[in-house]
């Protein structure tokens, strides 16, 4: 069986998955982030809470 070729849905569902909403709590900026060491893009502060997307 071969294996499936060049599909980039496949990676961006991977994407959003890992993606998780924040909130900063110092300038209660709404932003993404993926990964470890996230900052907010607004104010460069690392205190921000994650807020829980379900669809
Ligand atoms: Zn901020």
């Amino acid at each position: 069986m071969c294996m499936v070729g060049d599909v980039p849905e496949f990676d961006i569902e991977k994407i959003e998955m890992d993606l998780k909403e924040y909130v900063c709590l110092d300038c209660e900026n709404r932003f993404k982030g993926l990964g470890k060491s996230i900052i907010c893009p607004a104010c460069k502060s690392s205190n921000f809470e994650t807020v829980s997307v379900e669809k």
